[in-house]
């Protein structure tokens, strides 16, 4: 493993980087060189291996399919026999099954009948279709101009060559690439540990879900929004619940999770002028940086490493307010996890629609509303914003299906004007 640089080094090789005012594009460049992906593989069988990060890449052993096979129930026969201007009369003389060769041999003006799935007999190289034949006894017709030679044959080899790689390494494992590593008759594969990523709240107004509602107080929400988008990455999470506004429990938080976890997420106590010991702790056990970033919402943020004897983990210190909370982490802890979890993660698609509604934006930070894109009478994409933008304000985080992504330097948005939408994609 590489000796990690210090947060030091980092600011020092980005250009123009401000803690101070700190644009949304040098968070992501900086979380890019500050987290080390895990590098600890392990065997999973296949059937345990949805979400899981593909740690070597795949070298197909077989050919898929690994025989040229017919696509249609139907008549096998030579491409070469098609009439064009009147029916192509064949005689069959044997059926191929699915799951076993046909031994026999075809002599001109005969085809063989056969399955879908069925190996092609020897130097047959086309198939008609049921629904196309006339059949009489032993007897078929093709009609003329309903088929090509070579149709409904599928090529030795089409989906993946034996030899080449099928898969690459930091790929995820979604349904497909599960059921393209099962066509290659491979029971387990090799795959990173999954990072374990400890999370807790922090303020003395926060309650934990079963305590008595108290004036002043409000329930934890950001512990469960927290939980839900790690656990869907696919990392696991650790919870420690939420931790009291006291140095000694803070202290000891911050230790524990170090110890065990590969990344560390805390929500609360980094804002500015906040009066509370968590930015105080933060100092004290590890290197971190204390950011304002220039976004909406969520401009506190406090990054870096905790250090507890030989280990260190990743910190990441979300301001408190609940949908800053789920902004910043689907704008910067998503990305960052993803590497820590050895995902060679495309950069998710951005939508382009219409906004409905005129949109008020300042240049000189980016800007997340929460929007609701749907299909106009005109078949395009628009987008309205969810009423209440509040940072507090969860509801429209639920009622929403994406958000509305104001880059750095746009300005205000007009009726009609395209604009960047993240599409949530059951991960917010
Ligand atoms: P802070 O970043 O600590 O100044 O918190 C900003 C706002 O977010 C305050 O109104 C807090 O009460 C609220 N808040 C902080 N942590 C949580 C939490 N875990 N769940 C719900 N609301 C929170
Ligand atoms: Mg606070």
């Amino acid at each position: 493993m590489t000796t990690p640089l210090s947060l030091n080094d980092i600011a020092e090789r980005l250009q123009g980087y401000d803690p101070q005012a700190l644009s949304a594009r040098h968070v992501n460049d900086f979380l890019a060189q500050l987290v080390q992906p895990v590098r600890e593989q392990e065997s999973v069988p296949l059937m345990q291996a949805h979400g899981r990060i593909l740690a070597q890449d795949v070298v197909s052993p077989i050919s898929v399919p690994p025989h040229d096979n017919s696509a249609m129930d139907g008549y096998a026969f030579r491409g070469t026999e098609l009439l064009t201007d009147r029916p192509t009369r064949l005689t069959v003389v044997g059926t191929a099954f699915a799951g076993a060769a046909w031994q026999g041999t075809v002599q001109k003006g005969e085809c063989v009948r056969i399955m879908t799935g069925a190996i092609m007999p020897a130097g047959l190289d086309t198939v008609a279709p049921q629904e196309l034949v006339k059949v009489d006894g032993d007897q078929v017709q093709i009609p003329p101009g309903v088929l090509q030679a070579g149709d409904n044959r599928r090529l030795l080899g089409e989906d993946l060559m034996a030899g080449q790689p099928a898969l690459r390494a930091g790929t995820r494992l979604a349904p497909a690439a599960c059921g393209l590593l099962a066509s290659l008759g491979l029971p387990s594969v090799s795959v990173w540990r999954r990072p374990k990523v400890a999370y807790f709240s922090t303020g003395d107004e926060i309650l934990s879900l079963g305590e008595a509602p108290r004036e002043g107080a409000v329930y934890d929400s950001n512990r469960y929004t927290v939980a839900g988008m790690v656990q869907a990455l696919g990392c696991e999470l650790i919870d420690m619940g939420v931790v009291r506004d006291e140095p000694a429990a803070l202290e000891q938080a911050f230790v524990d999770a170090a110890a065990q976890a590969d990344a560390i997420i805390t929500s609360g106590g980094v804002s500015v002028g906040e009066a509370d010991h968590t930015k105080a702790m933060m100092k004290k056990l590890g290197d971190v940086a204390f950011w304002r970033i220039a976004m909406r919402p969520g401009r506190p943020m406090a990054v870096g490493r905790i250090t507890q004897g030989e280990r260190s983990a990743v910190l990441f210190g979300l301001p408190g307010n609940p949908v800053a909370v789920m902004v910043t982490f689907a704008a910067f802890v998503r990305p960052a996890l993803q590497q820590l979890m050895g995902w060679q993660a495309p950069a998710l698609p951005l939508l382009k629609a219409k906004s409905t509604e005129a949109l008020r934006k300042k240049p000189g930070r980016t800007e997340y509303q929460r929007g609701i894109v749907s299909t106009n009478a005109a078949g395009e994409l628009q987008v309205r914003i969810t009423g209440n933008q509040g940072s507090g304000v969860l509801s429209s985080m639920v009622q929403a299906n994406g958000l509305i992504v104001l880059g750095h330097a746009q300005g205000n948005v007009a009726v009609g004007d395209e604009v960047d939408v993240m599409m949530f994609d059951g991960h917010l």
